[in-house]
């Protein structure tokens, strides 16, 4: 038997109601910001990763799906959402016409990791990037967005969730901590977990998001990043918790979270819930001022975040306690006669041009086939056109609720429907 590749996951049935559902949401509070959506390629140049996101991140280094191209040109299908719409910021030269740009995405992101649940190769985000803005006021906006869509999602997903945020302080901050940090781990290499060796020689930051237990002693005696920081970090850093604390956004500091992607500057946050083992994170995001200049572009300051689709979607059934049924079809147009099942097309035709979500006969079945169908299907109501009501232009529209039905011409069946069913009339 064929499957789908391993890690990637067939989405449908009553899964399907909650993906629609966070997409709406998605939509309305992203519009409730003025934030417009951006949609770039699955595919970009290897090298917009290698540089933007960096050689020694975890996500060039070894979860990367990179191929060559019948023309031997290097693509890398997206494992994330900033590089891209930076490389669309500066190709498409946004910054000059709008210079404070506010943008959002949703969709597909691949990342060669080992599955479970919560990780997969083929996964979602939804996210926004705030480009123009070197303030803290827009790295407080974008956090009070990736906050709010969490709210709206759900109340009681919020309340499982915690905020947690740090800085990092300017790129050269960054550059005098991790000598520090190389300096106090290199005394003790042999002690440290594989991994985090690997990561003392690419990415030594990215050895304080270990959690490796032998690692744990050495993290909490590395030197904090905080002592790195210059007055004008400080003062960002203490202006973005002003004003989370004036909008009532509970977080706490935690001067470990560093993040594993080089662009970050400034603001670095997460979002984690205890309800998903170790996948905690669900959002992660900062300020990465550095970014636009690593991709070959023209300075700019910006910030964003983004936030993992599946993990939402585990979240909501496991908080709510099940799916949603999908949505139905709310009407079913049943040809008792053989001559009635043309009309019958065209009946339903005609309700779907009103806006009104109808099913037919397309099995050639009886007609107590087709409402045992429409019952199935937990319709509304049939229609049911016969050779008598076809010979008088009407239909008898039946509530399957009630089973009370009426006569009805067939001119009359749509404001008949949408009356009864409140469908907005086209
Ligand atoms: P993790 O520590 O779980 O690997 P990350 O730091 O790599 O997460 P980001 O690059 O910040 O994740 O991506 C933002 C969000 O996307 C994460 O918080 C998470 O919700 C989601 N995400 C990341 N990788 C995956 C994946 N492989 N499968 C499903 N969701 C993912
Ligand atoms: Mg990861």
């Amino acid at each position: 038997m064929m499957k789908a590749v391993r890690g990637m996951r067939d989405v449908f049935g009553e899964e399907m109601a909650t993906w629609q559902r966070v997409e709406q949401i998605f939509r309305t509070v992203s519009a409730a910001f003025g934030y417009h959506e951006f949609r770039t390629p699955m595919l970009e140049h290897t090298e917009l990763f290698a540089r933007g996101v960096g050689e020694g991140s975890d996500i060039v280094g070894k979860e990367m799906y990179t191929f060559l191209d019948r023309g031997g040109d290097s693509v890398t299908m997206r494992p994330e959402m900033t590089a891209p719409i930076v490389r669309a910021a500066i190709e498409h030269n946004i910054l000059r016409h709008q210079p404070t740009s506010r943008l959002w995405y949703y969709g597909p992101l691949f990342r060669y990791e080992r599955p479970q649940k919560g990780r997969y190769r083929q996964f979602h985000q939804f996210g926004a990037e705030l480009l123009g803005s070197p303030h803290p006021e827009a790295d407080a906006e974008i956090i009070m967005l990736a906050y709010e869509t969490l709210r709206a999602v759900g109340a009681k997903l919020i309340e499982g969730v915690a905020l947690e945020i740090n800085t990092l302080g300017t790129a050269s901050t960054r550059e005098a901590y991790r000598e520090a940090l190389v300096q106090h781990f290199v005394a003790h290499r042999s002690t440290l977990s594989e991994d985090s060796q690997r990561r003392l020689d690419t990415n030594p930051l990215r050895i304080l998001d270990s959690k490796h237990p032998d690692d744990q002693s050495l993290i909490a005696d590395a030197p904090a990043l905080r002592t790195y920081l210059d007055e004008a970090a400080h003062m960002h850093f203490d202006t973005v918790r002003l004003l989370l604390d004036a909008a009532g956004i509970p977080y706490t500091v935690n001067d470990r979270l560093v993040r594993g992607l080089d662009y970050y500057s400034h603001t670095v946050f997460e979002i984690t819930t205890t309800q998903l083992g170790s996948q905690n994170a669900v959002c992660g995001g900062g300020r990465y001022d550095p970014l636009f200049e690593m991709v070959g572009g023209t300075p700019a300051p910006a910030v964003g975040f983004s936030i993992g689709v599946e993990r939402l979607v585990l979240l909501l059934e496991q908080m709510e306690g099940g799916l949603q049924p999908p949505s139905r079809a709310q009407v079913a147009v049943i040809a008792l006669a053989e001559e009635a099942r043309l009309p019958a097309q065209l009946v339903a035709l005609r309700l779907r041009r009103d806006g009104v979500s109808v099913i037919t006969d397309v099995q050639r079945r009886s007609a107590k086939a087709q409402l045992n169908a429409a019952v199935k299907e937990q319709a509304q109501y049939a229609i049911l056109l016969g050779t008598d009501e076809l010979a008088a232009g009407t239909a008898m529209v039946k509530n399957l609720a009630t089973a009370s039905q009426e006569t009805v011409s067939v001119e009359r069946i749509s404001p008949y429907l949408q009356q009864h069913l409140g469908v907005k009339a086209r």
